[in-house]
């Protein structure tokens, strides 16, 4: 068996970025050369493998890397069975259907026996076959928006994030096939025979994820209003509460959700709140 653990991660395109944060934050340093295949991690036992997005599912089901970070949207279209460890958080968009604003086609099933450009044919087959709605799929690797102006086909399957490239394209949806988002993939049979270096590498990942919406807050108050206060702090567990030099007076320290700070201070103030500090989290093992 292979000394350390593979991990393949796409090269190129938009999920490059966050992977590469993701696992900077997790605490791995490597130097990563545009032109390099491979990666190595300086403080663990772990190959980066830079590889097209495309070929990240093919990579770990053949065992070549043990884990890979790849977009679920492409685990349908391969039919790709391999075990998902975890979602990443980033890389969200969805697989839609969606035709010229200027045409006639209002639902999916306008489109019956039409032609739909996609680039990923084989999930907008199974999308269209499952509602038996009959279409002739014209397969693309790109620029799958264009399509109608071209004349190539009458509706399109294509993903979207904010949808300002469909309107951009004067296309307008017409239906979601999937919701996508990276995901942390596994090869089945590394899963039983590195599961403990896996895990070690799961549990950093994800401890940096947990922590990416939470915040660690701390404020004083009179131990009066001490249940009006935790009332309001729903944390992770009871909050910390610290008695200080002045009688009369705590601190409470608590982890809050990161999207309930600005609604939260104005409370914790009311409620007698004050020296309020809101600090990042680098890292949360719950
Ligand atoms: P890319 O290599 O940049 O074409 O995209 C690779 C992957 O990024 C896709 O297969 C999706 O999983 C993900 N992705 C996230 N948002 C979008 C989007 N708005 N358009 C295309 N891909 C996206």
């Amino acid at each position: 068996m292979r000394g350390r653990l593979r991990l393949a991660v796409p090269n190129k395109g938009r999920l490059v970025e966050p992977t590469l944060e993701l696992l900077r934050d997790a605490g791995l340093v490597f130097e990563a050369h545009d032109r390099s295949l491979v990666a190595r991690v300086e403080n663990h036992d772990l190959d980066i493998l830079f590889v097209r997005t495309n070929d990240v599912i093919e990579f770990v089901g053949d065992g070549v890397a043990d884990l890979g970070v790849t977009g679920l949207d492409l685990i349908a279209e391969a039919g790709a069975e391999l075990p998902q460890l975890r979602r990443l958080g980033f890389g969200r968009c969805r697989l839609a259907v969606a035709a010229p604003d200027d045409s006639p086609f209002r639902a999916v099933e306008d489109l019956a026996g039409l032609r739909v450009a996609t680039a990923h044919p084989e999930t907008t087959r199974r999308y269209f076959a499952g509602r038996q709605i009959a279409i002739d799929v014209v397969p693309l690797s790109g620029a799958v928006e264009v399509a109608p102006r071209l004349g190539l086909a009458e509706a399109i399957v294509d993903l979207v994030s904010t949808g300002s490239t469909l309107a951009t394209n004067g296309l307008r949806p017409l239906g979601d096939v999937l919701a996508s988002e990276a995901v942390l993939v596994a090869n089945p049979a590394a899963l039983g025979d590195r599961a403990a270096t896996i895990e070690a590498l799961d549990t950093m990942v994800s401890s940096v994820l947990a922590a990416r919406d939470r915040k660690y807050l701390m404020m004083n108050a009179p131990a009066a209003r001490l249940g009006e206060l935790t009332g309001l702090l729903p944390g992770l567990s009871s909050p910390s509460v610290i008695p200080l030099a002045e009688s009369g007076l705590v601190a409470i320290h608590a982890v809050v959700e990161a999207a309930a700070v600005w609604s939260l201070l104005p409370r914790l103030r009311a409620a007698g709140g004050s020296g309020i500090l809101i600090l990042p989290i680098e890292k949360l093992v719950p």
